[in-house]
């Protein structure tokens, strides 16, 4: 469950912009291609900020969808994997968003 260890690494991110003070609400963006539950993520949320500053934070979570430019024609559409294949039927893709994992907003 690497859920587990990147929930470790945002509680820390948090806890370093807070300077000390109590966080009240955490927005974490997910990228739907990043392989990351949001799910796994709340659950370890709880256990990973307890006894820290972010403890009792109120979690909201961001899903992004993937997108990718087709490197043959140029049109951008809407991925739900990161193999696929254009309408022109280039599978050259390149991924413009959906795999970004990172905290968005942090109220103290
Ligand atoms: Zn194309």
């Amino acid at each position: 469950m690497h859920e587990l260890s990147i929930t470790q690494s945002i509680v820390a991110i948090c806890e370093e912009n807070a300077g000390g003070l109590a966080v009240k609400s955490v927005t974490l963006e997910i990228g739907k291609l990043s392989a990351v539950m949001p799910d796994a993520v709340r659950f370890c949320f709880d256990v990973c900020s307890a006894g820290t500053v972010v403890e009792g934070a109120r979690l909201s979570i961001i899903e992004t969808p993937g997108r990718a430019v087709c490197e043959a024609c140029g049109a951008e559409f809407a991925i739900a994997a990161f193999f696929g294949k254009c309408e022109c039927g280039s599978r050259s893709l390149r991924i413009v968003s959906g795999e970004e994992m990172k905290v968005r907003e942090l109220e103290v």
